[in-house]
């Protein structure tokens, strides 16, 4: 089904002559979108009406619950959906006239995927480029392998694979025809947090070389750490969009100093010097109004006599974030009641 799906995604790519296509330099908005729907049937709003663009060069994620209209969203962008209603242009084309031209210059990595089982990865890799009709040699194989950190399983056969290596491969394959805008539709999801964070140095990798990525995840720290701007949707909407700074400005409940272990005697005494503090699972939360007052904060809180153990500065993160905007924190893609 994934095979089909990336078939019928470069399917319309493949141009008559063989010779590699020189990458255009983007610049502005690589996607712009507006209005968009996706009713799978009236009770279906899987995308209900959102509005957003993606600059050149930026990652941009999606962030959302199972169910929240990522992968709708994303499909429609690669040319394998179509709206219900509203626009949509990449490299200033509108999708629903032109997905030829711009399928050339995109790549895709479908969620699940499961690259050729039965291939060595540099034989994948080959085979692959020579569905785009651009063929590459073997040592071009192996350096799109070496640049996603596969070199040395490139002669394993590919269900030998780890999930996370297999990911990779997906990506090198993702990157044949050196795509401007790179789709990656939850390419961490089920991987050990080892593996997650080998999969970010290669998508920051790829950003370095000016690619446009758009990512799905329901990882809030994955996103937090490669995004430069991030929409959160929730049941087909956009509820929030920014750089994950902005997000937790705007959102979030501000950082927070917290003194571990200490009592009502510590709260007391922070109160007693004009802050104000909590008590909270066995440490007292002493909130930080803005950045200019942590210094100050930091001074009063230094002449504390009272026990505690340690005293560390707790900065919100897009996880708060979530919960405060969507009312319930995210586990494993699920909403945790
Ligand atoms: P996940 O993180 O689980 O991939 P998602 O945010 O990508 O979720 P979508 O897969 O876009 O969300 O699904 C959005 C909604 O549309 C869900 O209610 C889903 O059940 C529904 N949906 C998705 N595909 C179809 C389909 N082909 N037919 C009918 N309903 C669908």
């Amino acid at each position: 089904m994934i095979l089909s799906v990336l078939v019928r995604a470069i399917s319309g790519t493949i141009p008559s002559s063989t010779a590699p296509r020189q990458r255009t330099k983007t610049e502005g908005n690589v996607i712009e979108v507006h209005d968009l729907k996706k009713y799978y049937d009236p009770n279906i709003k899987a995308v209900d009406g959102i509005s957003f663009s993606i600059k050149a060069g930026r990652v941009f994620s999606l962030l959302g619950a199972n169910g929240a209209g990522k992968t709708t969203t994303v499909e429609i962008l690669e040319g394998l959906r179509d709206p219900t209603s509203g626009s949509a242009k990449i490299f200033g084309e509108d999708i629903a006239k032109e997905y030829d031209h711009i399928r050339r210059r995109v790549g895709i990595l479908p969620q699940n995927f499961e690259p050729f089982d039965m291939l060595k990865p540099w034989e994948a890799v080959v085979y692959w480029a020579n569905l785009f009709k651009t063929p590459i040699t073997k040592k071009q194989a192996e350096d799109l392998l070496a640049r996603v950190g596969l070199s040395h399983r490139k002669d394993v056969i590919s269900k030998g694979l780890s999930g996370g290596e297999k990911r990779k491969l997906g990506i090198a394959l993702s990157l044949v025809n050196d795509p401007e805008l790179l789709f990656l539709d939850e390419p961490t999801t089920g991987l050990d947090p080892k593996a997650r964070r080998d999969l970010w140095a290669v998508i920051e990798e790829i950003k370095k070389r000016g690619t446009t990525v758009v990512l799905t995840t329901h990882y809030l720290d994955e996103a937090e750490k490669l995004s430069d701007d991030v929409a959160i949707m929730n049941k087909g909407k956009i509820i929030a969009t920014g750089s994950p700074d902005e997000l937790i400005g705007k959102y979030g409940k501000g950082t927070k100093i917290v003194l571990v272990g200490a009592g009502y005697e510590t709260l007391n005494e922070v109160k007693r010097r004009g802050m104000d503090g909590i008590k909270e699972n066995g440490n007292v939360l002493v909130p930080v109004a803005s950045p200019a007052d942590m210094r100050k904060t930091f001074a009063k809180l230094s002449s504390l006599e009272t026990p505690f153990k340690d005293m560390y500065t707790r900065r919100q993160t897009l996880e708060d974030v979530f919960l405060n905007l969507v009312g319930s924190k995210m586990e494993e893609g699920a909403l945790k009641a």
